[in-house]
């Protein structure tokens, strides 16, 4: 980032430099202010809401007797969760957000195919009836996709406006694995399993998620680079 400033600053010249840090800056602090704003606190609280209602509906009778069904219905909430964690994370501003949200529903819904891979088949019966649980579902692996991503960005030489796709992997992996910890618990190889995360917990802790990576991309750095990016693309 310090690099990033820098180059704005000697771009700038001179006395128009202070404007555009102090411009950015506000961006920043925007960016952080953004994720406790009363919109985006409705819209976790609209995310915990919606957990209870999609559970309510897949516990009706006619979805438990039809097994696609509810693994389908199940599969859905999963990617709807992690869309809608997303969308609180960066907030729905311009036509990107829309493909970025897409995308991180997308990845909380697409980890469940992990199931059909150990399985062998397409058997739903084989896919859930495991020996043990799938390699995407160990929550260890989280943090070192997550790093693993980010190395590779980093190697690849991305540019910043894909700064954030490490953090929108993290958000769809950990609230997929919360909300299966309800019934299996965390696997947190090579430690072992914890007991089945309480139903209220697991509201808890989804509605919370999106405002808990806000504040960790805050601390990284990585909101500065998205605010930058907003503010140098409004300045032009
Ligand atoms: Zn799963």
């Amino acid at each position: 980032m310090r690099g990033f400033h820098s180059k704005l600053d000697s771009a700038s010249m001179g006395g128009v430099a202070v404007p555009l840090n102090l411009a950015v800056e506000t961006e920043k602090a925007q960016a952080l202010l953004q994720t406790f704003s009363s919109a985006s606190l409705l819209a976790s609280a609209g995310l915990g809401l919606f957990c209870l209602l999609a559970d309510h509906v897949l516990q009706a009778p006619f979805v438990l007797q039809h097994v696609w069904l509810r693994a389908l219905l199940d599969n859905g909430v999963h990617g709807l969760i992690g869309l809608w964690s997303w969308a609180i994370v960066i907030g729905l501003r311009k036509k990107s957000d829309f493909y970025e949200v897409a995308l991180a529903g997308f990845l909380a819904s697409i980890i469940d195919l992990d199931h059909f891979y150990l399985a062998g088949s397409l058997s739903l019966k084989a896919a859930l009836n495991l020996p043990h649980r799938p390699p995407l579902h160990c929550s260890s692996v989280i943090p070192v996709l997550c790093f693993s991503l980010r190395l590779l960005m980093w190697a690849l030489r991305l540019k910043d406006s894909w700064c954030s796709l490490p953090w929108m992997l993290f958000v769809a992996l950990a609230s997929h694995h919360v909300r299966d910890g309800t019934r299996h618990g965390l696997w947190l190889w090579p430690l072992g399993h914890t007991p089945p995360i309480s139903y209220w917990l697991y509201v808890t802790i989804t509605a919370t998620l999106p405002h808990l990576c806000s504040v960790l991309m805050y601390l990284t750095g990585t909101r500065d680079m998205i605010s930058t990016k907003h503010g140098v693309a409004i300045d032009v």
